[in-house]
């Protein structure tokens, strides 16, 4: 059977971001897609002036195929599910430093799992220039803390999913920052070491909708404020191995498609 991949490349996730924030880019960026943008423009009455963007690292498409059923908390809050293509490789640093640079992997430089200092413009550069705060909150050692370092922004480190969530909240309610970005990789732990069907992987996948359905739900306590995007967006996908264990970084369909799914809070959203 043919391999079917995804159409759209993840180095529009910046464009489609800044579009609905009505935030210009530069001529490096990727441009946005525009009947995305539009669609969550209209339901938002306007621009988002918050942003909170939800990176569950690891989820590829079949897992969605597969166990839908766990995004309920996801779908409760998003109004539109994208199919997008993951890099090559399709691993942590090349894929995020595509979403934020709206460059393909030869364009920002990172091409494998190496984890440099971004030099080039990345989406958090933009809003800084603009007077804009944005903030990163991850998992220990996270890809976010090494590629998108040295910036004038806050970067919080948690130990877990749980610990990122209540930091997120707080960030939430502090109502300080313009862009919040969340990256959790429990899944894809528990899939490395279990295999990405296992039950600790899909217990995994369940936790972290959990944690984006209240961070979304936060967040519509402030839809008289606020005209909020939100994104549950992966980088990637996992495969199983021999030894009932899981992989990524190949050109496989299960590494290569995943799902991102926009939703706004506030105003007409
Ligand atoms: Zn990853």
């Amino acid at each position: 059977m043919a391999e079917h991949f995804n159409h759209y490349p993840l180095k529009h996730f910046a464009g489609i971001v800044a579009d609905c924030m009505g935030i210009p880019l530069t001529d490096s960026f990727a441009p946005g897609i525009r009947w995305i943008s539009d669609i969550l423009k209209t339901r938002l009455c306007g621009t988002a002036d918050r942003a909170v963007l939800y990176h569950a690292d690891a989820v590829g498409q079949y897992i969605w195929q597969q166990y839908t059923d766990l995004f309920a908390p996801v779908y409760a809050h998003t109004a539109m599910a994208i199919p997008f293509l993951s890099t090559v490789e399709s691993v942590t640093p090349v894929a995020h430093a595509s979403m934020y640079t709206g460059l393909d992997p030869a364009g920002h430089g990172i091409q494998t799992y190496v984890r440099p200092q971004l030099t080039c413009a990345t989406l958090y550069d933009i809003l800084l220039g603009m007077g804009k705060k944005p903030a990163i909150v991850a998992q220990t050692d996270s890809t976010f803390l090494h590629i998108f370092s040295g910036r004038s922004m806050p970067y919080y480190e948690c130990a877990n999913a749980v610990e990122i969530q209540e930091k997120a909240l707080e960030l939430i309610a502090s109502d300080e920052f313009d862009l919040i970005s969340i990256h959790t990789f429990e899944y894809d732990n528990a899939a490395h070491a279990y295999g990405p069907e296992s039950r600790e992987a899909l217990n995994a996948v369940a936790m972290e909708a959990e944690g984006f359905h209240r961070l979304a739900e936060a967040m519509e306590a402030y839809a008289g404020l606020h005209r909020t995007l939100l994104s549950y967006s992966p980088d990637h996908g996992q495969h199983p191995i021999p030894g009932g264990r899981g992989a990524h970084g190949s050109k496989t369909n299960e590494d290569m498609n995943i799902l991102h799914f926009f939703g706004t809070a506030g105003r007409a959203g």
